[in-house]
């Protein structure tokens, strides 16, 4: 399982038994990853190794955007390496509904330019009819591949008993983290400075159950299932990601006050698994405090780790802290499977086709995706050129303050990428 950049240095691997301790930092740092060796890219790098030349610094913490990526795996598993024929990778690209398919068309324009070596395999799934076998054969295309650049789905609610799209696949591939790291951007107009916090969001389970019923007309039952395996596993994931990146503080998210059982559970889980870190501070917090907080103090924040839904709102309300839904980047992560997607997970329906969807969000997935791929030098140059855009030439969608169009930012960012490939 992977953990995506932001954050990573090593890689970790972790067994699947719940009372599994992780291996040790030090002794899995220089272990051939069997996920591939595109997987352990970021996973490999050491502080000990020199610098990679930049051709471009303004203080921005890269790690946020480079060291995303390293990987957790089962020790019992064997984990196929990512797609890869004649030098080149293969990745799935579900562009989705709203802007999605502006977006991909504007990272394969981008791939192109910077000469990455991605062969994308698009499946276009229809959100008008459930499109069963088009799901089925994105899926058997991510599990082909093992890995995907997404847009989001729509769930039309009209279908009724059909779930959504986006919870169905990230329960089939197991993809139990969302990792969504948040960094306010030098110049970006924020309703808050000095953020820097990653999410991690149990992905599978709690209120996505999909468990509704009404068991009498007028009442109606919707599941929410916590589970000690799946929330000890998030715990351990969050903090092994802490100890990993340095991260000083892991704020369990709950309401705990209310929902006893359930959120206890994940609580009892979290402070079990702080017991192994005592060097990272543990701390908890009641989401609606923590929503008030996220607005009006987010730097009091470091990593942070919840449940499914909590996660959710957490997410978006950070995006939106420092800037909107078009400029985070946000992954999925399990075992075996990572899919790329926006942080707030935005369908931007409401903007199709008007020219003034922040592509920076999209484009930020897919510099992790190409980190994922270990294809580090095309990272490097989209990843800068977009910086250059955003904070040096103030490049902005109306979304960020500006009048830019997209196109407008995409040829900012094209001549960056056509300059320095
Ligand atoms: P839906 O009907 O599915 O809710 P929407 O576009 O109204 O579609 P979201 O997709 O949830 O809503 O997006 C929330 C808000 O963020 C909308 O105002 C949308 O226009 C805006 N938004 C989403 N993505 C972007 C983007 N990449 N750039 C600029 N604005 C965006």
């Amino acid at each position: 399982m992977f953990v995506p950049r932001a954050c990573a240095k090593a890689a970790p691997r972790w067994s699947t038994s719940l009372q599994a301790k992780f291996l040790s930092t030090s002794s899995v740092r220089n272990e051939v990853s069997c996920t591939g060796g595109a997987v352990s890219s970021i996973g490999d790098k050491t502080p000990d190794q020199p610098p990679r030349p930049a051709s471009y610094t303004h203080g921005f913490n890269r790690s946020m955007m480079v060291e995303q990526f390293s990987v957790m795996q089962t020790q019992d598993t064997f984990v196929p390496p990512p797609a890869k024929w004649g030098g080149r990778h293969t990745v799935t690209l579900l562009p989705g509904d709203g802007i999605g398919s502006e977006m991909a068309n504007h990272v394969k324009e981008l791939f192109r330019y910077a000469g990455a070596p991605v062969d994308f395999e698009e499946i276009d799934l229809d959100s008008t009819a459930p499109d069963v076998e088009g799901f089925e054969y994105a899926l058997m295309s991510i599990k082909r591949n093992g890995v995907a650049l997404k847009g989001n789905i729509e769930t039309r609610t009209s279908f009724q008993g059909f779930q959504s799209r986006n919870v169905v696949l990230r329960n089939r591939l197991g993809l139990f983290a969302n990792v969504v790291c948040v960094k306010n951007l030098p110049g970006i107009r924020a309703k808050q400075k000095d953020v820097d916090v990653v999410i991690i969001r149990e992905n599978l389970e709690a209120e996505y159950s999909g468990i509704e019923h009404e068991s009498v007309p007028g009442v109606v039952e919707s599941l929410k299932i916590i589970t000690r395996e799946k929330s000890m596993r998030i715990a351990k994931f969050a903090f092994e990601w802490a100890t990993k990146y340095n991260r000083k503080k892991v704020t369990a998210i709950h309401k705990a006050n209310i929902m006893k059982m359930s959120d206890g559970l994940f609580l009892e889980c979290c402070r079990i698994t702080s017991k192994e870190y005592p060097d990272i501070q543990f701390d908890q917090m009641i989401i609606d405090n923590c929503s008030m907080q996220m607005v009006n103090k987010p730097s009091q924040f470091d990593l942070m780790v919840m449940p499914n839904l909590y996660g959710d709102v957490l997410s978006n309300i950070a995006c939106g802290v420092i800037g909107g839904p078009g400029l985070v980047s946000g992954t999925n992560l399990g075992y075996r499977y990572a899919v790329f997607e926006t942080g707030a997970r935005n369908t931007g329906k409401s903007i199709v086709g008007q020219n003034i969807a922040n592509p920076c969000a999209f484009i930020r997935a897919s510099v992790d995706l190409l980190n994922y791929l270990k294809l580090e030098h095309q990272a490097h140059v989209i990843e800068d050129a977009v910086m250059k855009t955003l904070i040096e030439d103030k490049v902005w969608t109306p979304d960020l303050g500006g009048q830019a169009t997209t196109t407008d930012v995409m040829q900012n960012i094209v001549k960056y990428v056509k300059a320095n490939a």
